[in-house]
């Protein structure tokens, strides 16, 4: 639609210009960095960092229906840089002007209502976020369009050229880092470090596919990146793990999504959310509590996350029930298939730690809670997702089964709904539902398919077809058409 056709009032704040003040802000010393280099950890301490806007009076002073009637026009916008996570530009980078802006697809993925049968079965309305809809098939899209638009900016500003981004990946952020840089073509080369055997083929194909560098670490994600976190020190690299902080400002837009999806009413509702590296959790419960703090929701949702028990670090942590007392101890991971969520060591642990303080703060109560998962859950309730039309990948699952936990527990009511986060593209991690049908993970995995959950293609057998011109060809379709009817018992 073109400008002239939006309300007047709206039409002057439709194309959004560059505005604001954002800085890093430590999370230890809450020391505070210009954003004009592309910083990891504090260079005073070491900490973990978020970017906060230091001059956001253009948003405080409009009211939040103002801002939710924006972002629901610029729906109808066709400008290509407000399609993705941008459409949200104030709230997310703003001090970007729209041609930094990557725009390849991502964001605005739908919700996707369970049916009636799923719904009496599990207990309550629920809804699956289909993150794999992002164009590489995981919501990591979110972040690295963020990230990445920051990186032009910083290219076309002269602040920085000829950059080489590097991350460690349990798949699905090499696949999309690999993805984003390769649009930029060559002012940006890729390179990602995967744990050797520990990503599934299907991710492994997407970032060699993007033409990246790939290079396989024996060991496990934490080890990857650990090397990665050492290249960032020591040489000229741009870290793209959601260690990097425009990541999270990126992933924020799912909380955002969600909330426009709903129109604003966030009342009565529990949002499902698997945990590795917990970048994921710290975007949604930043995002809302931006929501808030601007007036576009006056209830924070309850935020759920999820963590299988072969890696559950941050399940353990919240166990100890008096903050004082809790402490955090990184673990060794079991093999989990939740591969992409199997990390024992979070990045973002600190940012989890104060972001949930600020949360319940918030909210006046308790509203985030951390549940565990069996890997047997995990697989099961991925496959009863599916069977009932989702595309849920194994982390999907995990939220389902978090689900199913959650209301055992009492931490979900029978009157909330649920929003749940499919993490990625069932697509990817076929060969964990392989491993199910065919019976054949191996003992560390834990699982064991329940029968009415398997399936297998079956055949007509040996005989082949004749040529479609051979008189014979009408007699192998009707034995071919018999042998059907019986498989389908017709
Ligand atoms: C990265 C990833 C996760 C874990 O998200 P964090 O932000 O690391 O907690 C879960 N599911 C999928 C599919 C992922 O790619
Ligand atoms: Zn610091």
């Amino acid at each position: 639609m073109q400008i002239q056709a939006f309300p007047k009032p709206l039409q002057p704040h439709l194309i959004p210009v560059p505005r604001g003040n954002l800085e890093y802000a430590c999370l230890a010393c809450r020391g505070r960095q210009a954003i004009d280099k592309l910083l990891y950890t504090c260079p005073d301490c070491g900490g973990v960092l978020l970017i906060e806007n230091r001059d956001d009076r253009f948003i405080r002073n409009r009211r939040g229906a103002f801002w939710q009637r924006l972002f629901d026009y610029r729906r109808l916008l066709t400008e290509p840089a407000l399609q993705g996570i941008f459409r949200y530009h104030e709230l997310v980078a703003p001090i970007l002007s729209l041609p930094d802006v990557l725009y390849l697809g991502e964001g605005h993925t739908p919700l996707i209502r369970a049916n009636p049968a799923l719904t009496r079965q599990i207990g309550v309305p629920f809804y699956f976020k289909n993150e794999g809809q992002n164009p590489s098939a995981s919501f990591k899209d979110r972040g690295m369009a963020c990230a990445l638009s920051y990186l032009r900016y910083l290219i076309r500003s002269k602040k920085q050229k000829d950059i080489l981004a590097v991350c460690a990946s349990t798949g699905d952020t090499s696949a999309s880092a690999a993805l984003y840089a390769a649009y930029l073509g060559e002012s940006i080369r890729s390179a990602v470090l995967l744990p050797q055997g520990k990503v599934t083929p299907q991710q492994l194909s997407q970032p060699l596919g993007s033409g990246a560098t790939v290079i396989e670490i024996p060991g496990v994600f934490d080890d990857c990146m650990k090397v990665v976190e050492y290249l960032s020190e020591h040489y000229p690299v741009a870290l793209l793990n959601s260690k990097n902080a425009w990541r999270i400002l990126g992933q924020e837009t799912y909380a955002f999504e969600v909330a426009q999806a709903l129109d604003y009413q966030c009342d009565r509702l529990a949002l499902l959310v698997p945990i590795g590296n917990a970048g994921n959790i710290t975007a949604i419960l930043a995002g809302f509590l931006k929501l808030a703090r601007y007036g576009l929701i006056t209830k924070l949702p309850k935020i759920v996350g999820v963590q299988s028990r072969h890696a559950n670090p941050v399940y353990k942590y919240y166990l100890e029930p008096v903050p004082g007392r809790r402490a955090f101890r990184p673990m060794a991971v079991q093999p989990s298939v939740a591969q992409a969520a199997m990390i024992g060591n979070p990045v973002s642990m600190p940012r989890v730690i104060e972001l949930v303080e600020r949360y319940n703060e918030w909210s006046g109560r308790r509203n985030v809670f951390v549940v565990e998962v069996a890997e047997q859950a995990i697989m099961d309730h991925m496959l009863l997702a599916n069977r009932n039309g989702h595309i849920a990948c194994t982390q999907g699952g995990e939220s389902l089964a978090g689900l199913v936990r959650a209301l055992e527990e009492k931490k979900i009511g029978r009157r909330e709904t649920a929003v749940l986060a499919a993490t990625a593209h069932a697509l990817k991690f076929s060969g964990f539902q392989d491993m199910y049908f065919q019976n054949s993970f191996p003992p560390e995995f834990e699982v064991r398919p329940r029968k009415a959950l398997q399936n297998a293609p079956r055949t007509t057998g040996g005989e082949l077809p004749p040529r479609p011109a051979d008189p014979a060809y009408a007699g192998f379709v009707e034995r071919t058409a018999a042998k059907v009817a019986r498989l389908l018992k017709l």
